[in-house]
């Protein structure tokens, strides 16, 4: 089977950076790619025609949660405006005795739900730092159900994050100091890793820097080696994760992992916001940037969630600069990478002060071939001869962008996930103008919405004072009842 992208303004892969072929040629055999250019003469099974839209290497999302929005709602939660009790510990750390467990098809729902979302956004891979799913084998059935490039293992932590009846967040240590959950994710990635065509990718997820004693991430470090695949890790997420570092081991949270020997080329450190040097740290920053562009280590920048709770990265332009390879992530909903390029370039250009920063190709770089080399993927982000057939293509051509006169610069300064019109993953269109060619979007969406509805409706039972959602976030307006 031949697939042929005609017409489009194609952004293909010059060897050292992208460049853009208006009026090009993609012509795809089975998974991969083989022509760039502009002969149209070549013969296909299929044509697509591409005119007036960008033809995009499928975009990777280093940072896609497989589960519904239903915790990332109550982020801002505003009772408690201390900053320590923010991020995930609001809606992860429940009351021990109340700690949630969701029927089994209602995290199989999530998980499902949000790798579509993030493919439409025009994510052809996606890291899954730790989704809902319990079963592994209906975790690896969703994934070819959805028809992503997905790179994931179940995550796993020596300690749990509860609330006591105060509201105060604690750390409780687990007997086996995580172990079960380690073996149960080297045993995902020996059974699953490479299936669906290597569609399914197996990485490691030792939880958090904080909640992993640093023999399991030690532990995990061989693991990896011997499984030949890459790590994740929450690190530098907030000021609780910093503190508690600073307690128990007397460093930074980069100067911490570096001692555990974690910070390898094939090392993602998911978000690194809260680090030394970071204005809202008093701790030295020393040589920090330089000890993580030397380790090799990427970081998974997800700059809109740290928005949202008025935190930001300093900056995406000096870790770039400092040389540090720099992916995006979503994190939270909406799971649209596209948006998320604007948000870094915004971001960086108001922490540094400096309009003319984080450039648009800096950005789409990030998105596509830096987060392809965090993955250890020279095959994927490019559009290139012999890469894997992973392409998104965007229609540039709506009222809301006006002319575009360099293509790139419009998307990242306009556009969005709701633009992509196509995405092909391993040569197969999976999203044909916006929609899926696998999944009933409207069946799945109407369960989505039942199951988020029943969640926050019920929010009170597994909250530690037994608040109600609308009083962690109260509504925009009230609701007039008559
Ligand atoms: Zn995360």
């Amino acid at each position: 089977m031949s697939l042929k992208i005609q017409g489009g303004i194609v952004v293909a892969w010059s060897g050292s950076h992208h460049v853009l072929i208006p009026d090009g040629t993609v012509v795809i055999e089975k998974d991969r790619i083989t022509y760039v250019g502009t002969d149209r003469s070549v013969a296909a099974d299929q044509v697509i025609d591409a005119s007036g839209k960008l033809v995009c290497p499928g975009f990777i999302n280093l940072h896609v949660h497989s589960q519904l929005n239903t915790g990332d709602y109550l982020i801002t939660d505003v009772t408690k405006k201390d900053y320590l009790g923010a991020n995930y510990f609001v809606f992860g750390a429940s009351a021990k005795e109340k700690r949630p467990s969701p029927p089994a098809e209602a995290l199989a729902l999530g998980a499902k739900y949000a790798l579509l979302s993030a493919l439409k956004n025009g994510a052809s891979t996606i890291l899954d730092p730790g989704g809902g799913v319990a079963d592994p084998e209906a975790y690896a059935e969703i994934v070819g159900q959805v028809g992503g490039r997905v790179f994931y293992s179940p995550p796993y932590r020596s300690s749990d994050i509860f609330t006591d009846s105060e509201g105060r967040h604690y750390y409780e240590e687990r007997p086996d100091g995580g172990r079960a959950g380690f073996q149960k994710a080297v045993d995902f990635i020996r059974r699953f890793h490479g299936h669906h065509n290597g569609r399914l990718q197996g990485i490691l997820n030792p939880a958090q820097a904080e909640t992993c004693e640093p023999a399991l991430l030690e532990e995990t470090v061989a693991a990896a080696r011997d499984l030949q695949v890459g790590i994740h890790i929450h690190a530098g997420g907030n000021l609780r994760e910093f503190l508690r570092i600073l307690e128990r081991h007397r460093k930074g949270v980069v100067e911490y992992l570096a001692s555990t020997g974690i910070l390898t080329p094939r090392t993602i450190l998911g978000h690194l916001v809260f680090i030394e040097g970071h204005s809202r740290i008093d701790y030295p920053a020393g040589d920090t940037l330089k000890l993580m562009a030397e380790s090799g280590a990427s970081v998974g920048h997800c700059p809109h969630k740290y928005a949202k709770m008025a935190g930001v990265m300093e900056s995406f332009d000096r870790y770039v600069e400092a040389g540090i390879n720099v992916g995006l992530g979503t994190d939270t909903y909406p799971l649209d990478i596209v948006s998320e390029m604007r948000y870094a370039s915004l971001f960086s250009r108001l922490v540094d002060r400096k309009y003319y920063g984080a450039r648009p190709a800096e950005v789409f770089n990030a998105a596509t071939v830096w987060g392809a080399k965090a993955l250890g993927r020279e095959d994927l982000g490019k559009i290139a001869q012999s890469a894997k057939a992973d392409i998104a293509i965007v229609d540039l051509r709506t009222l809301r962008y006006g002319p575009a006169r360099d293509p790139v610069t419009a998307l990242v300064e306009y556009g969005g996930g709701a633009d992509v019109d196509t995405v092909i993953v391993d040569g197969e269109i999976v999203i044909d103008q916006g929609r899926s060619t696998r999944i009933d979007e409207g069946e799945l969406f109407a369960r989505a919405e039942a199951t988020a509805n029943r969640a926050w409706d019920n929010w009170q039972g597994r909250d530690w004072a037994g608040r109600k959602t609308e009083e962690i976030i109260p509504p925009a307006f009230p609701t007039r009842k008559d």
